[in-house]
């Protein structure tokens, strides 16, 4: 079930075995997952189910590095999170992503690389991948490009030691979006609050485990926010 924060009372308490914050591509499959395996889900998003300026300017803040986009122009507070602003187009005019696994030396310490070095390697996602390609509707062939070619497309002639032509595959934004709404419509199991920010993540003393979040949403219909926690029980927050 959908629900509307702005719906609930002040200080209202719901309780669930995990709670996601962000209904983007990861709180959405995360979702999809636990919820498959019959926990109880609550995800929470600070968005509504469209893109309004109130929510996004949410988005604002500093960037000290100097190195980052604007979150407010790079990032998307709604149901979908920033699949809404995935700017491809397929060959139906509509609008999707490109999708490629990571490569092996991605996961691999390289002196040049500051902070680089995986605790694991491509190889053990590789299971997981396949999960991800059909959740997200993208075809299980190969990504090498040699066996993409034609006679329109080659790949570079460059030595492979210093070259790899990859490809992308394009996907749209319906595939995860459409079962995840479906899965939260339909299932008993899995909730999604939106117009919920969380706030607060409120630790359970004596335990590394997270009590509860305090979520914050803006209601017009009162002067100043309405509150409200979120409980999450197991160890599983
Ligand atoms: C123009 C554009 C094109 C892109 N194209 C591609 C592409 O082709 N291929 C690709 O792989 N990636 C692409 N990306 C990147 C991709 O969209 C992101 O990597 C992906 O959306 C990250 O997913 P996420 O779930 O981690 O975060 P997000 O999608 O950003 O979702 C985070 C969600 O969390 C919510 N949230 C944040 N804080 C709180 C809070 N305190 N309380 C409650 N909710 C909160 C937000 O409202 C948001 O809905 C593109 C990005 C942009 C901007």
């Amino acid at each position: 079930m959908f629900q509307d924060a702005r719906t609930l009372a002040d200080n209202a308490q719901l309780a669930a075995d995990v709670c996601i914050i962000g209904s983007g591509p990861a709180g959405l499959t995360l979702g999809q997952e636990l919820g498959s395996a019959g926990f109880r889900i609550l995800v929470v998003e600070s968005g509504g189910m469209d893109c309004d300026l109130e929510r996004q300017s949410l988005l604002r803040g500093e960037d000290t590095t100097g190195e980052y986009f604007d979150p407010v122009g790079a990032r998307r507070s709604q149901f979908g999170g920033t699949m809404a602003m995935w700017n491809m187009e397929l060959a139906d005019r509509s609008l999707g992503a490109r999708f490629v696994p990571l490569d092996a030396i991605d996961f691999e310490t390289r002196d040049w690389v500051p902070y680089s070095g995986w605790p694991f390697s491509r190889a053990q996602l590789d299971p997981y991948y396949k999960r991800a390609e059909k959740l997200c509707g993208v075809s299980s062939n190969t990504y090498e490009a040699a066996v993409w070619e034609d006679e329109c497309n080659r790949c570079l002639k460059l030595p492979a030691s210093e070259a790899i032509t990859r490809v992308y595959k394009l996907q749209s934004t319906e595939s995860l979006l459409k079962a995840a709404s479906e899965l939260i419509n339909v299932s008993t199991n899995v909730n999604c609050l939106f117009r919920a920010t969380v706030t607060e993540l409120v630790p359970d003393p004596g335990s590394d485990r997270i009590e509860y979040l305090r979520v914050l949403t803006s209601n017009r219909k009162k002067a100043g926010d309405s509150g409200a926690h979120l409980r999450s029980g197991g160890r599983r927050d």
